[in-house]
């Protein structure tokens, strides 16, 4: 009886260790097959902060290539190479900024046939009227819109990731509405300033911040490669001597001879310069190079005259 209870307790143990080793195949099997066939989605941003964004919404589900991604060529002047025309081709989801900043992708998705609903416009996304401020990743609105676009479009293609995406995106808005807030606060204590700038980079978020913009139609000509006329060149001059500028934003992407001549006319008159990119250097985050912005503007706020 004795030797019968304890068979059949060797008996059940022998079974339990079966089940046990045959679960962890199965669950490895589940595992391998799944890591073999989740293809990642690919996506192609026209520009890297776009593409850093996708990133952080996708997690490891997605591949990302970014086409500009250089924060010391100028952006406006950009010509795509064969190599990444064929990426294009090959992409799942094609970010673009719109507005004419990235044109030169339009002619691809034409060529390729590329369909609609693979291409995320964000100036669709925020259904911006052509011949607006084209620098749309300095307004939030646009980088949320594009947060909650990539969680349904994601989601749409990997359902069993949706999870996941929700969580990433909603990590990312988190943030971004911490860097509103810190918009805010700045719009509270220094509405009202004057501020110009050698390219309309930082316009959009400067307006946001309540400043007043100077030498816009200088800003529009240079970005489009163009030669102000010495009329505009005057008016930026004078306004820098008289001080009637109180900060001068300084594009390091866009810039001629015209613009360093403005540059050292401000540094002349102590008036501050703020250095800012058009392109997010690859090193950072969107919301590292936003906050990194905003530092060096709020260390210039804190020390200008009342
Ligand atoms: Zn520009």
């Amino acid at each position: 009886m004795v030797r019968r209870i304890i068979k059949n307790n060797q008996k059940n143990t022998w079974n339990c260790f079966i089940k046990i080793v045959l679960s962890f195949f199965v669950i490895l099997f589940y595992v391998c097959y799944y890591s073999v066939n989740a293809k990642p989605i690919h996506i192609i941003a026209a520009e890297n902060m776009y593409g850093n964004i996708a990133q952080q919404i996708g997690g490891n589900t997605v591949q990302v290539d970014a086409i500009l991604n250089n924060p010391d060529e100028d952006p406006h002047l950009f010509e795509l190479t064969p190599h990444s025309s064929q990426k294009i081709n090959q992409a799942d989801f094609i970010i673009i900024n719109g507005l004419g900043y990235d044109s030169w992708i339009d002619r691809l998705l034409n060529s390729f046939h590329i369909k609609n609903n693979k291409v995320i416009s964000v100036q669709n996304l925020l259904n911006r009227a052509s011949g607006s401020n084209p620098h749309l990743w300095y307004d939030l609105q646009a980088v949320k819109n594009l947060a909650n676009e990539l969680e349904h479009k994601l989601a749409a293609q990997q359902p069993e990731n949706k999870s996941l995406f929700i969580h990433n995106r909603d990590l990312f808005l988190n943030e971004i509405k911490q860097i509103d807030q810190r918009i805010q606060r700045i719009r509270a204590l220094h509405s009202q300033l004057y501020i110009a700038a050698t390219e309309s980079v930082f316009g959009l978020m400067a307006k946001n911040m309540g400043f007043i913009v100077l030498e816009e139609p200088y800003q529009w000509v240079v970005m489009n490669g163009g030669e102000p006329t010495p009329q505009q060149i005057a008016q930026f001059t004078h306004d820098l001597k008289t001080h009637k500028i109180q900060i001068l934003v300084y594009n390091n992407q866009v810039s001629n001879n015209a613009t360093e001549n403005l540059k050292s006319i401000a540094l002349e008159q102590k008036i501050p310069v703020i250095g800012v990119e058009e392109i997010m250097p690859p090193s950072l985050s969107y919301q590292k190079w936003i906050n990194h912005i905003l530092d060096k503007l709020e260390s210039v706020l804190q020390r200008l005259p009342q």
